[in-house]
């Protein structure tokens, strides 16, 4: 009979065990300021390793419910982000906000939606379209490719409400105001402000110590936005991947686009080509040689600075 209960309850709570793929290992939230947490993911590019999960996961708790940043890159990381927060309060997810169409920030809101389907998803109107037009899908399949599989089951569930630049969302107390852009690190970023905390969330606009995959966007754009950031003042800025901190880190961010493109701008009119350029930039950017990815992502930006400079 005992046998029989225990069974019957096994089959009943089934659905909730979760299996070895079905959530990444934990790591830390961290309360960077009152009411707000982040987790510091690992840095670096999805793999079997870190199972898909490299970004900031992020929470706010306000008087009407909690407000998610960039819940991770799968529902596996999801899950995880949602135990965390399950640890720091009780009240449920309201919203989320998905700074970019990367999908190691938005493949987890599948996890938030299964705990919270009310909950509210905004995103740049662009990234929607772009997730709509096969970003999704694209982002599923790399997540699962770059994870030996880990990822498999996500689902890409879309931001259903479009914020535009200077547009402020109140909740629960809190202002968060949108700063978006269409030309910086994805040409689909959203910064978000909480004015009265002044906390800044970058996205991927502005790294700590990685030197950044810029492939989807522009220098141009990025030292705008840089400049931004820095000209809000912040008190604390939350970038998308590496530690949160105070200024000091996004001007080092502005420093490196500086020099590389002063340097690339310089040597191009000089008729230098990029493999010509790659050791005179090693040298110039020496300071940085600690920064993450460096190895994969100094080349192509020579590359690509290159192409942006010939448009001038
Ligand atoms: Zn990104």
């Amino acid at each position: 009979m005992r046998i029989l209960t225990l069974l019957a309850t096994l089959a009943f709570s089934a659905p909730a065990i979760a299996g070895p793929n079905d959530i990444v290992r934990p790591y830390p939230a961290q309360q960077v300021s009152a009411g707000t947490y982040v987790i510091h993911g690992p840095q670096g590019v999805p793999s079997v390793d870190n199972q898909s999960f490299m970004n900031n996961p992020a929470w706010i708790i306000t008087t009407e419910g909690v407000v998610v940043i960039d819940p991770g890159s799968s529902v596996q990381a999801g899950r995880m982000v949602v135990a965390q927060l399950r640890k720091t309060t009780n009240k449920p997810v309201t919203h989320v906000f998905n700074t970019h169409v990367h999908g190691d920030h938005w493949l987890g809101n599948h996890a938030i939606l299964d705990v919270w389907p009310k909950a509210t998803i905004i995103g740049h109107p662009d990234m929607i379209q772009q997730a709509k037009d096969g970003a999704g899908a694209f982002w599923l399949k790399l997540m699962s490719d770059m994870t030996g599989g880990y990822t498999a089951g996500t689902r890409a569930k879309i931001p259903t409400v479009a914020a535009t630049d200077g547009q402020e969302f109140r909740i629960g107390g809190k202002t968060f105001r949108i700063h978006s852009s269409t030309d910086a690190h994805s040409k689909t970023d959203l910064m978000i402000e909480i004015v009265e905390d002044r906390i800044l969330f970058t996205g991927d606009n502005v790294l700590n110590s990685q030197v950044m995959n810029l492939r989807d966007g522009t220098f141009k754009g990025i030292l705008k936005a840089t400049e931004l950031a820095l000209s809000l003042n912040a008190r604390l800025y939350i970038p998308g991947h590496g530690k949160s901190d105070d200024r000091k880190f996004v001007e080092a961010h502005k420093a490196w686009f500086d020099i590389l493109l002063a340097e690339v701008r310089r040597m191009y009119d000089e008729g230098m080509s990029d493999f010509e350029m790659k050791p005179v930039l090693v040298e110039k950017l020496k300071a940085y040689k600690d920064w993450e990815e460096w190895d994969v992502n100094l080349g192509p930006q020579i590359s690509l600075a290159i192409l942006e400079v010939e448009q001038e």
